[in-house]
């Protein structure tokens, strides 16, 4: 009977059956409402009792963390995510590891995988080390609303005399039009005035649009940027695998590994961060602001706050310029 079995082989490892439509390389899923002919699970169930006659379960690429962003320090190739599964007393254990394929690469690589637990323990100690204290981040938090707050007062300002210039080049550019029409000046003064005159409302409105810009939330930023700094190793620590690539993500840029050791470009306000994790750590409770100057007991810490804070605005302020 082995047509049958062929036949009935082919049957078991159809994953229409639950659902899932492969037509031309591309995947869909069937209309929700068709009854499926069993569920997904006891589809990988089945494909589990035919061993290697079975289908092998596809990689929930979506699931797994540090995809698509750290590569080899060595070939300089992605790193990619796998897992091998242990049998231990309490069940299956799955560990995770990245490994370099060194695909595409025709130089010769030495690099050996790094488990996720070693990455994630590396990745937690440098959150530690831009961590700071609720003390600090209060203050800051305080420190920029303030600056914010002067801020927007002098952009206002800014945008109405902007405003008050575009309307009397308008004006201008109205007049001399009016002019060449009664013959006052000639066409082609009129041509050559005119495109100066609109040169300049360009420039007006660029100006305009650049301020408009600059007003958009930086402090929105900088208190997030804060916020990150204060609570990412918890999240860390408690968020899953996409959580925690997430979070690494979010410190910088050009990930990659090098005999077992985690590289980045930290961004540069957790730099400032780290590198005065001394004082940014340091706990001063009652710190108050009084028009951005301190009037704490503790006066040399908060100054230190203060050129620190100053430090990351400028900073952030600089990236949205
Ligand atoms: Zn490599």
């Amino acid at each position: 009977m082995p047509v049958l079995k062929n036949v009935l082989l082919t049957l078991l490892r159809d994953e229409f059956y639950f659902g899932k439509l492969c037509w031309n390389g591309e995947v869909d899923v069937l209309d929700p409402s068709v009854d499926r002919l069993l569920s997904e699970s006891e589809f990988w169930q089945i494909q589990k009792i035919l061993g290697e006659r079975g289908l092998s379960k596809p990689y929930r690429h979506e699931e797994v963390g540090y995809r698509m962003l750290i590569r080899c320090g060595e070939c300089g190739n992605l790193l990619t995510p796998y897992f091998k599964e242990k049998e231990t007393k309490s069940g299956t254990t799955r560990y995770y590891y990245l490994r370099c394929t060194h695909d595409g690469s025709h130089k010769e690589c030495s690099q050996v995988q790094i488990g996720f637990k070693e990455l994630d323990s590396q990745i937690l100690d440098l959150l530690s080390s831009i961590s700071i204290s609720s003390a600090f981040f209060d203050w800051a938090v305080k420190w920029l609303k303030e600056c914010n707050y002067k801020r927007s007062e002098n952009q206002t300002n800014e945008i109405d005399r902007i405003n008050a210039q575009l309307k009397d080049t308008q004006k201008k550019i109205d007049n001399l039009i009016e002019m060449g029409m009664l013959g006052v000046v000639t066409p082609q003064e009129v041509k050559v005035r005119k495109e100066s005159l609109q040169n300049e409302r360009y420039q007006l409105e660029r100006d305009l649009k650049g301020l408009n810009v600059q007003t958009f939330d930086w402090l929105e930023t900088a208190i997030k940027t804060f916020n990150f700094a204060k609570n990412a190793r918890y999240y860390f620590e408690h968020g899953s695998m996409l959580d925690k690539s997430q979070i690494l993500k979010a410190l910088g840029a050009n990930f990659y590994v090098i005999d077992k050791k985690l590289c980045l470009d930290l961004l540069k306000p957790y730099f400032i961060l780290k590198e005065n994790a001394d004082i940014v750590c340091l706990e001063n409770d009652g710190c108050e602001l009084s028009s951005l100057v301190s009037v704490s007991a503790n006066v040399d810490a908060v100054k230190s706050w203060w050129a620190i804070c100053q430090d990351v605005r400028t900073i952030l302020v600089a990236s949205y310029a």
